[in-house]
């Protein structure tokens, strides 16, 4: 599948922007049969119909959208493209990451957080868990270097980008690609919370093994 690239976006006509169902339900059901719950920025599949969204590709969220410009997105990329909600919501951070794309971390945090849910049965990833998320903490701190700017939080940065002129913000793409937004623990654990438990439950075993792979090749990388 090809991915929609993942840029950093506010929803232009909601400016406390805290909602996430803002188109009509006729577009709605034309988007679920043709994207069949596939997020178009990563490629997740979500089952869990609570924790789908919809994002806007003209970024403004109103049910006169049509169909062509709203898309299917997991909840992990759509704190990428609604970034005013998700300074507002503490569900993120922005980390600089150019080494790996948007869709890798996506699924990565997935994998982390179903990992952790497992428990016991996953003794082994620990170690490589809190590696991955201490070098990941670390990456977050040179945001406001590749910046240049000092006194950085997400809310200041979420304000600037709703702020920036028109021209300046279509042109965002470039100077933002080496950034990457990672949900934050809190914000899965209110969100998702239990329903990808169910998803484990009946994953087969290849596929919670592939979980694993994934987790231990991201540390390996390191
Ligand atoms: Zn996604």
């Amino acid at each position: 599948m090809k991915t929609l690239p993942v840029l950093l976006s506010y929803a232009k006509n909601l400016p406390v922007d805290m909602g996430h169902n803002e188109f009509s339900d006729s577009v709605i059901k034309l988007v679920d049969k043709r994207d069949l719950h596939q997020c178009k920025f990563c490629g997740w599949v979500e089952q869990m119909p609570s924790l789908r969204r919809y994002v806007s590709l003209t970024g403004v969220y109103d049910t006169s959208q049509q169909q062509k410009h709203v898309v299917t997105s997991c909840l992990i990329c759509d704190l990428s493209l609604r970034i005013t909600m998700t300074s507002k919501r503490e569900a993120g951070r922005v980390v600089y990451m150019p080494e790996w794309s948007q869709p890798q971390l996506a699924n990565l945090y997935r994998a982390i957080y179903l990992i952790k849910r497992m428990g016991s049965e996953a003794q082994d990833l620990v170690s490589a868990i809190e590696c991955l998320e201490d070098h990941i903490d670390e990456r977050v701190l040179e945001v406001p270097r590749y910046l240049g700017i000092t006194g950085y939080s997400l809310s200041s940065f979420a304000e600037a980008i709703a702020e920036m002129p028109d021209d300046v913000y279509l042109k965002r793409g470039q100077a933002f690609s080496p950034l990457r937004i990672i949900p934050t623990q809190n914000y899965l654990e209110q969100i998702v919370g239990e329903q990808w438990d169910e998803l484990l439950m009946h994953y087969p075993l290849e596929s919670i093994e592939h979980l694993k792979e994934q987790v231990k090749h991201a540390a390996a990388d390191l």
